[in-house]
């Protein structure tokens, strides 16, 4: 088995070293003997998803964001949202998740276009949204825990259920108690940490969802996670009320 992993904007969306979670797959499956690529996709070159089995996007900051949309409209917004609907799985952080949804307008009023991938809005405040991140997944039976900093506030419209329930810190809005977004085999989240060498039954759960989709029921081999495991369990006692 192998799986190609496509990285959107790797130059521009890495907000807190998101591109760790591409290492963090990457790994995962070497360790278990998967074959895995990754083909980069920065500003300016063609988006290609034949043959791609998952696409990562990360956050950044509004500018970067903003740098984007020229490069982000007409094709390249075309691909995405029929690989996602075709289920190629995603996962998405932060600015990269809300770039899957309509829109994104700014705290000053500013209405940023985006792709509509997802049925969801992003509304800027001038609060920013920034510590500790726990949740509850009960995809994975687990607790999952990260770091935040978003100004953005996110709703889910129709179709778009939330990833988890919030149980330390803002998640989607501060308000809703969601955190993150599911849709097809979309991940997002807005949890940063990275968020997957904490939570190895998450990036399991979405390797897995990569795997099925393209070789039908697959078994993941267990791994030795205990150092993982101990890293995810020291900030979950720190953030258990
Ligand atoms: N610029 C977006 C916001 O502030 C996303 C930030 C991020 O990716 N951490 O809401």
């Amino acid at each position: 088995m192998e799986l190609k992993i496509c990285h959107l904007y790797p130059d521009v969306l890495n907000l807190y070293g998101d591109r760790g979670n591409v290492l963090c797959m990457r790994r995962r499956l070497e360790w278990r003997s998967i074959g895995v690529t990754v083909e980069e996709v920065p500003i300016g070159q063609k988006l290609d998803l034949a043959g791609c089995d998952m696409l990562f996007i990360g956050g950044g900051q509004d500018f970067e964001q903003e740098v984007l949309l020229e490069d982000l409209k007409g094709e390249k917004t075309a691909n995405l949202k029929a690989a996602i609907e075709d289920g190629m799985t995603v996962l998405a952080i932060c600015g990269g998740y809300q770039m899957l949804g309509e829109y994104y307008e700014t705290w000053d009023g500013t209405k940023c276009e985006f792709t509509g991938a997802l049925a969801l809005y992003t509304v800027g405040s001038k609060e920013r949204m920034i510590g500790n991140l726990m949740f509850q997944c009960r995809e994975i039976g687990s607790n999952v825990v990260g770091f935040e900093n978003h100004s953005g506030k996110t709703y889910l419209g129709p179709g778009v259920r939330p990833l988890g329930t919030v149980l330390d810190g803002f998640g989607n809005n501060g308000s809703d108690g969601r955190e993150g977004a599911r849709y097809r085999n979309v991940y997002a989240s807005y949890a940063h940490g990275c968020l997957l060498p904490k939570n190895p039954l998450l990036c399991d759960q979405i390797l897995r969802t990569a795997l099925e989709w393209k070789y039908g029921a697959v078994e993941l081999a267990p791994l030795d996670d205990s150092f993982e495991t101990a890293a995810h369990d020291y900030m979950e006692t720190r953030l258990r009320h």
